[in-house]
């Protein structure tokens, strides 16, 4: 049994050690985040060099950062780096000047509708540098004072970084579970589908003896996604289906997006157990926006990826801005979402078929200690206790256990060697683990073979 207790701590300790770090697509803020993530659980780190051409695309220089700020004339420090790594926009040349408030203000960048929040932007493929900061510090500068402005940073060639790691037999299906980690301090988006890889890939690692493989990738969004594909075409091509974990901890409902083609064996997996939690989730049909589905999906690959959600990216009035922090996200909310996900892989594993080696009728329950000896208690009480997931309005959700002898009844019926145990559970309401259980118990008594 999984202690998912230890899952909150664990998930609270790596939202509190990695949300500092400043990140960026490339950099040393992003490799000391995949470090961090490695002291956890085991991923090879792969680099790809500057200037490597993948598709259409190039691997920009690499970026890093020391320090940066604004200073009015007196000297006084208006924004800092320092204070809050989202001041200072992404991929920011370096730059030391003083200028007008009418020659800095094109690079000053805030939001009016959330005059408390700090926007987060970027500029990874055109030169340029920029400064975020709330709408309220915005409004108090002079604007016939003059500023110093200063970036401390390099863009240089060198290098984009990533994690992989296959975890599995290799001669089975491969699924991909992949997160992006290019984000600098917010929580929601993407620290907490990070955490959430990072814990999903220790526990399947540590506890499972899989009978599938994973191929399981913590990378930058877009460019990393893009130069993975490009350095693993024909492997990736061949890949069955997966996951792109992302914005999975916020106090909001449970989201999924679905993947492209909208009914495949992931779409089914998690919209099962959705229904076995008794979760019913937003859904969001496929667009080819929000993070690297649109490379995955992409024509030349059309790997079928969905992503389970709470408070989804673009769906939340924090997104993008220094809001999105570490008191927005709850450890528990993201271990309910990554109790959701370990759901989904265990029907991955287990989904297989199974025949009734009597199809001739029913099969008679009793003679084999399958049926209650008390007939009356029959369908009386249906609902067990099973693990439990609190949303986030702490509200208890139970997976649903079906009354044994209609679960019994239903996987004799269904074990006709073509209803698959997700088809078994989708047909009869029936939860797929305990129709799992069934089979083997049922297996061992000779009453059933897999297919
Ligand atoms: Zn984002």
């Amino acid at each position: 049994m999984i202690n998912w207790d230890e899952q909150e701590r664990l998930a609270e300790e790596l939202l509190t050690r990695l949300f500092p770090i400043c990140r960026s697509i490339t950099g040393n803020g992003l490799r000391e985040s995949l470090a961090i993530i490695q002291e956890y659980t085991e991923f090879n780190l792969v680099e790809y060099p500057s200037g490597t051409q993948c598709f259409d695309w190039q691997i920009p220089d690499e970026w890093n950062i020391s320090d940066a700020w604004i200073k009015d004339s007196s000297g006084r420090e208006i924004v800092s780096f320092r204070k809050n790594n989202l001041h200072v926009m992404g991929y920011s040349e370096p730059f030391h000047k003083r200028l007008s408030f009418d020659e800095l203000r094109p690079h000053l960048h805030s939001l009016p509708s959330l005059p408390d929040a700090i926007p987060y932007r970027t500029s990874y493929y055109s030169r340029n540098w920029g400064f975020c900061l709330t709408d309220r510090q915005l409004g108090q500068l002079d604007q016939s004072d003059t500023f110093e402005v200063f970036i401390d940073a390099t863009l240089a060639p060198g290098s984009l970084s990533l994690l992989e790691s296959i975890i599995g037999p290799p001669e089975s299906n491969e699924y991909l579970v992949s997160t992006y980690c290019c984000h600098p301090s917010m929580a929601n988006d993407n620290l907490s589908g990070v955490v959430l890889t990072t814990l999903l890939h220790r526990l399947m690692n540590q506890s499972l003896k899989l009978n599938k493989s994973y191929r399981f990738l913590i990378l930058p969004e877009t460019i990393g996604a893009i130069a993975y594909l490009a350095h693993h075409e024909s492997i990736m091509r061949q890949s069955s289906g997966g996951f792109v974990v992302t914005t999975c901890a916020g106090p909001g409902p449970f989201g999924f997006k679905t993947t492209f083609q909208g009914n495949h064996l992931i779409d089914r997996v998690i919209r099962q157990t959705m229904r076995e939690y008794t979760v019913e989730p937003v859904e969001y049909p496929f667009a080819p926006d929000g993070s690297d589905e649109r490379q995955y999906s992409s024509p030349g690959f059309r790997i079928p990826v969905a992503s389970i959600t709470r408070d989804k990216y673009y769906e939340y009035s924090f997104y993008h801005t220094s809001l999105d922090d570490l008191s927005f996200v709850t450890p528990q909310n993201l271990v309910s979402t990554l109790r959701l996900y370990w759901s989904c892989i265990q029907k991955l594993e287990k989904e297989s078929t199974f025949r009734s080696l009597n199809p001739n009728g029913e099969v008679q329950l009793g003679r084999r200690g399958l049926y209650p000896q008390t007939g009356g208690a029959l369908k009386q009480s249906a609902a067990g206790e099973g693990d439990k997931i609190e949303d986030g309005t702490s509200d208890v959700l139970t997976p649903r256990q079906a009354d044994p002898v209609d679960a019994i009844t239903w996987f004799l019926f269904l074990a006709d060697g073509e209803h698959s145990l997700l088809s078994m559970a989708e047909r009869s309401g029936v939860p797929f683990d305990q129709l799992y259980s069934i089979a083997l118990e049922l297996e061992k008594q000779g009453l059933c073979s897999a297919n």
